[in-house]
């Protein structure tokens, strides 16, 4: 997709924080674009303010996004640009969570995705003019960090699967990234206004509080910034989008354990 103008553009998540940006960035290419949310006041403040199409959407439920697919393919005719990016920070150490902050954050970041890939990705595959996903995984899809353990078992998956894909769909006209930022300064730190009523804890969970949310948004970047790379990276078809060139060293790290594991053999 060397060239967005006249492209159709699904962002998952796109009425606040990085999608709300890329959809922002998009507009400006000259895309026609759609954002889901599962927020219903800042999708219609979003759409209005960006002349968008917002559609309520909950990535969890399959039924949801098959509906997403359908309306914008009987509106629009196709999808040209999926982005997966709709998602949810939980905290708190692994011995302390709950059963329903896993599933809250795995029905989010993982299954959301998976939901986006099952119902867009034929309609991509279909396009003459081709097409290219990105999904949103994180810093914390490359490297673990402690008091995120959910956040990052799905990250890594959703790496996982966005480098399966790219292999698969190496022959096709349908391109694959993968976006991989570290802190920007967005809504994340408060996902807990989205999180359904049946997947609350009974006690509150302290530890999942962010309480250094101040100092967390004074290191992130701006969200602008990601879109900018995003739209430079699917219109290269480059795989990997990173935000934190100064975090790669952790990535490093990681890879030279695996490595040196193995040299024990
Ligand atoms: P955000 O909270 O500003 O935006 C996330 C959006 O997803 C919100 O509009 C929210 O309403 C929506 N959403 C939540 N649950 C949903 C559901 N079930 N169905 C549909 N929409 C739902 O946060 P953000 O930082 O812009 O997050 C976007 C993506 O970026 C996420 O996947 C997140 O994990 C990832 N990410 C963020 C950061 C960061 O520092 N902000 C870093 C790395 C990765």
């Amino acid at each position: 997709m060397q060239n967005l103008t006249g492209k159709v553009a699904v962002i998952t998540g796109g009425a606040s924080g990085i999608g709300r940006a890329m959809a922002t960035r998009f507009v400006a290419d000259g895309m026609t674009v759609v954002i889901a949310d599962i927020e219903q006041v800042p999708l219609d403040a979003t759409a209005d303010e960006l002349g968008v199409t917002g559609i309520c959407t909950d990535v969890t439920k399959a039924d949801s996004v098959e509906a997403l697919a359908a309306t914008v393919m009987e509106r629009f005719g196709a999808v040209h640009l999926l982005c997966n990016n709709a998602g949810v920070g939980g905290g708190g150490a692994i011995s302390g969570l709950s059963l329903a902050d896993w599933r809250w954050v795995i029905d989010v970041n993982l299954w959301g995705v998976v939901h986006g890939l099952h119902f867009f990705l034929p309609h991509l595959l279909a396009n003459a003019d081709g097409g290219h996903i990105v999904n949103t995984a994180s810093m914390a899809g490359l490297t673990a960090w402690p008091g995120i353990g959910p956040y990052n078992a799905t990250k890594y998956a959703v790496v996982g699967i966005s480098e399966t894909l790219a292999i698969e769909l190496q022959s096709t006209s349908v391109g694959v990234s993968v976006l991989c930022p570290g802190l920007v300064n967005t809504n994340i730190f408060t996902s807990q206004r989205n999180r359904p009523e049946e997947l609350r804890n009974d006690e509150p969970n302290l530890a999942a509080r962010v309480t250094n949310e101040q100092m967390l948004r004074e290191l992130a970047i701006d969200p602008a910034k990601v879109a900018d790379l995003v739209a430079t990276a699917v219109m290269t078809n480059q795989f990997w989008i990173l935000t934190h060139p100064e975090m790669v060293q952790t990535v490093d790290e990681r890879h030279q354990r695996i490595t040196n594991a193995a040299r024990l053999l």
